[in-house]
């Protein structure tokens, strides 16, 4: 068994989902676990209609209208026959959405935000699943909302290992006929009383590496719009370099400080089973790519240099002056735990202590209000933090040329910067 995971850019118009097939008929012998995401950005466009759904902006109807469209327009494209079932489908999810959002809003928004973003890799893999089917590519839908068991923490719901690999052989053991194809859902899951959850934005390289987990599979490929790994965003830098082999653990560190290309929670499962992990073009699939696998040997061949932007700088001081302890480390901590706001680097003085973090500004506001009752705290928006592995001055300077530079820390292989 090999896992495959296409994201939002490899489904993200007919022709793209074109190219998924072409890239699957490349594989007709192997059994394969294809994970999707939703198509293109469904997933932002799915968030902006609960925000206007909670905040009652009155744009509710003309997103999902657009979300209607955006799919609609795909189908055409990809069907000829307009009394395609896929049709019916398609409009029974979104249906199921209008549903929810016809039922006043509750206070339970990151409740709400998964029961409703969730269906964005439903009509995906439906879609999908029905295109292969129509174009001879043998395949079965896989309800991942059955298979993934996770808690309650709507979001970024903790996986429940032991039921989840009871559900998922079961599952796959079970599928119909001599079936190779099993396409399921990513970032999706279910909490024991079957309510939908969410692994976390871009959760699905996760949901590839549970499958993996869960099934021993031989491999895992991440499929992108890129080469494989590579040394910084091509986004933001013209020269890139594409890393050919790298360790879990080098990986895990990339991942951690935030490269982008595969999700931080992806590889510990594939670490702990020796699954080596492949990020590979759907443009050029034959082509070699980045694989992650146990041997270090070539980490640190190449300088890579990663950027967290929209961060907020974070000081934090007791009101009377006195030192920070343990005890007051305590309160903090807790503070950005119960908030949910994740430290990206931390650093602290005799009176203060100092936190880089990101994400959700909602979070971030009711963690500073916390904190603000037992002491002084002042921030800084808008700020960068820079992560440099395998450094060297000359990279140090280059990057942080024509910035304040507000914290630096060094260890043996990473450089890190917070500068505005
Ligand atoms: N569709 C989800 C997101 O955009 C999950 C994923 O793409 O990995 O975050
Ligand atoms: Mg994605």
């Amino acid at each position: 068994m090999r896992v495959f995971k296409f994201g939002g850019a490899s489904v993200k118009d007919p022709n793209a989902v074109r190219n998924v097939k072409r890239v699957l008929d490349l594989f007709p012998e192997e059994e394969l676990v294809v994970v999707i995401s939703a198509m293109g950005k469904t997933t932002n466009a799915l968030e902006s209609l609960i925000a206007a759904h909670i905040e009652q902006t009155g744009q509710k109807q003309a997103i999902l209208n657009d979300i209607r469209s955006f799919h609609h327009e795909i189908l055409s494209d990809l069907f000829s026959s307009s009394d395609h079932a896929i049709h019916s489908e398609t409009e029974n999810c979104l249906n199921e959405i209008e549903k929810i959002l016809n039922e006043e809003p509750m206070d339970h928004y990151d409740f709400i935000y998964d029961q409703v973003v969730s269906f964005g890799e439903i009509l995906s893999t439906k879609i999908v699943s029905a295109f292969l089917q129509d174009q001879g590519v043998d395949n079965v839908w896989l309800d991942a909302r059955k298979l993934v068991c996770t808690d309650n923490t709507y979001r970024e719901a903790k996986v429940n290992w032991n039921v989840t690999q009871e559900r998922i052989n079961s599952a796959i053991s079970q599928s119909e006929g001599n079936k190779k194809i099993h396409l399921t859902q990513g970032f999706i899951g279910h909490t024991s009383e079957g309510l939908t959850t969410t692994l976390g934005r871009e959760g699905s390289d996760f949901t590839a590496g549970i499958f993996a987990y869960c099934l021993d599979a031989e491999d895992v490929t991440i499929w992108k719009d890129v080469p494989g790994m590579l040394n910084a965003d091509p986004k933001w830098f013209e020269e890139t370099e594409k890393l050919d082999e790298i360790s879990y653990r080098e990986a895990i560190e990339l991942a951690y400080y935030g490269a982008s290309v595969i999700h931080p929670k992806t590889i510990k499962p594939l670490q702990n089973k020796q699954i080596p992990l492949l990020v590979k073009s759907f443009l050029d699939p034959e082509s070699e790519g980045t694989i992650i696998q146990a041997s270090n040997r070539s980490d640190g061949l190449i300088t890579s240099y990663i950027f967290k932007r929209d961060q907020i700088l974070i000081s934090i001081s007791p009101k009377d002056f006195s030192f920070i302890v343990e005890h007051n480390l305590r309160d903090i901590f807790n503070a950005f735990h119960e908030h949910r706001v994740k430290i990206n680097l931390m650093q602290n003085s005799a009176i203060s202590f100092s936190a880089c973090a990101g994400g959700d500004q909602v979070r971030i506001d009711a963690l500073i209000n916390d904190l603000s009752a037992d002491f002084a705290v002042k921030y800084n928006s808008g700020v960068e933090l820079l992560t440099i592995r395998h450094y060297d001055q000359e990279t140090i300077d280059r990057l942080t040329g024509g910035k304040e530079i507000l914290v630096i820390q060094r260890s043996r292989q990473t450089a890190r910067v917070v500068m505005k």
